[in-house]
């Protein structure tokens, strides 16, 4: 590990000058390759599950931000006027919150969906139920100064809720879904994978020191970090290896490396579906005329476009195969000859 390269680079032309968007964004992503495993778990996972299901659009586009190859064929600029780079990761972390919100708000809420079905699936065996929609922290953490706190604090819910009906009595887990872009720092001297995911647990734990009591023993309060980069936060990793044992009597260590999988195919899809809107409504050719600073957004004009060249579906998951002739061979469509009836020998008797 220690061979692998991080931050800026120490030998070639990105020693002579600043890297451009695009190469900052390909050396992130080779980074991430190298060092991160969990980024590249949806690689192995098993496509017959009902949740590890991925469309073709977006294996496509997962295969290619993984080989590093441009997704955002003719875009140049958001609409926000900076310059994206070759995955369309700027609008993660655009200045403008409406652009931003885009896609961090669907994927935030995408992830969270599949990490409910996740522990649903498991709740007969976890001797749990999970609480329908988002319940409120107030009920189950105890306010330090409920006159200070503004409105939308004291109304904060928990994205996921497991009420536990153990032997030792109930217990309540609450969950807070964190999805942190791993391009923050963009375009950063460091690229190091999971630093964003830290730093955002660190402040939600802050944020929940500061607001609430420390949870009674029946109530546990986890920060669920992840980052775009598929990378999952040391604390999630914990829980979720702790839940799965307590719940799987066969093999917990494979129930967990499948769930992770899982949650590694649910990030990837989300990524899909940011390069998409991206794509679609967040950016344009060429740089803006007016840059969106407040208002509704303006459907921009199509990209002009997408890729290089024609490319078949998952053209570059497979290694490619000499080309089948499309048409059948012209023999093929003449009449047809007549068939020959065979005429059975006949049989002579020589008596
Ligand atoms: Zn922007």
């Amino acid at each position: 590990m220690a061979s692998l390269p991080t931050g800026e680079p120490r030998n070639g032309l990105g020693v002579l000058r600043p890297l451009t968007t695009d190469e900052s964004a390909i050396r992130r992503q080779g980074i991430t390759n190298m060092t991160c495993r969990d980024s590249s778990q949806w690689l192995n996972a098993n496509p017959a599950y009902l949740f590890n299901r991925m469309n073709n659009e977006a294996f496509t586009l997962a295969y290619k931000r993984r080989s590093m190859r441009r997704l955002m064929g003719s875009r140049t600029h958001c609409v926000c006027g900076t310059e994206i780079d070759l995955f369309g990761d700027h609008v993660l972390v655009c200045q403008r919150v409406t652009v931003r919100n885009q896609v961090r708000n669907t994927g935030h809420s995408d992830v969270n969906n599949d990490l409910r079905n996740i522990f649903k699936s498991r709740q007969t065996a976890g001797h749990y139920y999970v609480a329908n929609g988002e319940p409120l922290m107030d009920r189950y953490l105890q306010h330090i100064d409920v006159a200070a706190a503004n409105p939308d604090e004291i109304n904060r819910r928990a994205d996921i809720a497991l009420i536990r009906m153990g032997q030792d009595g109930p217990g309540t887990t609450l969950i807070d879904v964190t999805l942190a872009a791993h391009n923050i720092h963009q375009p950063g001297p460091d690229y190091t994978v999971g630093l964003a995911a830290n730093n955002s647990a660190l402040r939600k734990h802050q944020f929940y020191r500061r607001l609430y009591q420390p949870p009674g023993p029946d109530t546990q309060l986890v920060i669920f970090a992840f980052e775009t980069s598929g990378s999952i936060h040391p604390e999630a990793r914990k829980f979720l290896r702790d839940h799965v044992a307590a719940g799987t009597t066969h093999n917990p260590g494979l129930e967990f490396g499948n769930i992770i999988k899982t949650i590694s195919v649910s990030l990837q899809t989300a990524l899909a579906k940011c390069v998409l809107t991206a794509r679609t409504r967040l950016t344009l050719d060429q740089p803006p005329t007016y840059p969106y600073i407040t208002g509704p957004l303006v459907l921009p004009d199509p990209p002009s476009r997408l890729y290089p060249d024609h490319q078949l579906p998952r053209h570059d998951a497979v290694p490619s195969l000499s080309r089948r002739p499309l048409l059948l061979p012209l023999r093929a469509l003449d009449p047809a000859p007549p068939p020959s009836i065979p005429v059975p020998p006949v049989m002579l008797s020589l008596a």
